[in-house]
């Protein structure tokens, strides 16, 4: 209860928080920190004040797609600055606080349990419109951890690919929010269909929409696909955000069409 000075610490944090969103996908690779970069930089473009955290303690990303990489949060009495990225965006990585992000592997089950906790707790993240959250893959211990950390009102956006064995791993990922108590905002398709750069056309490869035709199963939003396009994979390599400077292509538009719902 809140009579435990680091619970009402948690909950004063939250508390000025106003949407927590959590980016999940059923396994690795699929896009889920590139979407969730992305869908914060949207919100930051659009105005809106957005944290962005980065609890994949299996590889944190984002440092490198942010050109963040060697920044060190300031660190104060048990509370860690965000590091900015623009005057709206600010960004919490376990990348920032390892030497090697290699050593992240090596992290045993309840010390990345307490981690999580100490990411949401102890930054200084002020008043936020957004919190968007780049979880761990899976329905395993850190995914949960980071639901129960975040609370109810933290709303799961779920990350897929086209094919058939994504999508059992999408529909495991939305029973698992709705158990945890949690909603799903929606779910996301990327990599869905190739964004050809000489036509400007999208060619299909997978058989697209079946992240949307889940998501009608399960009652969830369809918040969008994304095609898979050269020029996201190089941003992301070369360290900016696709939207920080391509908005007006169809990639761009996919992507931020998604945050309307949010
Ligand atoms: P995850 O967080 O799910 O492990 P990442 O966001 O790290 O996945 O993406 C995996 C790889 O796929 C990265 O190299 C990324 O640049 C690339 N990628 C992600 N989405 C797209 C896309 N729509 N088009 C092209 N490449 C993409």
């Amino acid at each position: 209860g809140c009579d435990n000075p680091e619970e009402l610490k948690l909950q004063q944090t939250l508390g000025r928080i106003k949407h927590k969103i959590v980016v999940m996908s059923g396994k690795g690779g699929v896009g889920k920190s590139t979407v969730a970069t992305n869908i914060a930089v949207a919100l930051s473009l659009a105005g809106k004040k957005v944290g962005l955290l980065d609890v994949d303690v299996h590889g944190p990303s984002l440092p490198r797609m942010l050109s963040l990489k060697g920044q060190k949060p300031h660190m104060g009495d048990r509370t860690m600055e965000p590091v900015p990225w623009s005057k709206n965006l600010s960004v919490m990585s376990l990348g920032f606080l390892l030497e090697d992000d290699r050593q992240a592997v090596i992290w045993r089950g309840p010390v990345k349990m307490g981690l999580i906790k100490q990411f949401v707790e102890d930054v200084m993240w002020g008043e936020l419109d957004y919190l968007v959250v780049d979880c761990p893959p899976g329905t395993g211990d850190e995914p949960l951890s980071t639901l129960q950390t975040l609370g109810p009102t933290a709303m799961g956006v779920i990350v897929t690919t086209p094919q058939g064995v994504a999508i059992d791993d999408v529909r495991r990922s939305v029973s698992f929010v709705g158990e945890v108590g949690n909603r799903v905002l929606g779910i996301i398709e990327n990599m869905s269909g190739f964004a050809c750069p000489n036509c400007g056309t999208i060619h299909e490869i997978f058989k697209s929409g079946g992240g949307e035709a889940l998501a009608k199963e399960a009652g969830v939003q369809f918040l969008g696909r994304i095609p898979l396009d050269p020029e996201v994979a190089n941003s992301g390599d070369e360290g900016y955000p696709y939207l920080k400077v391509h908005r007006d292509t169809i990639t761009g538009k996919a992507l931020e069409q998604i945050i309307q719902p949010m």
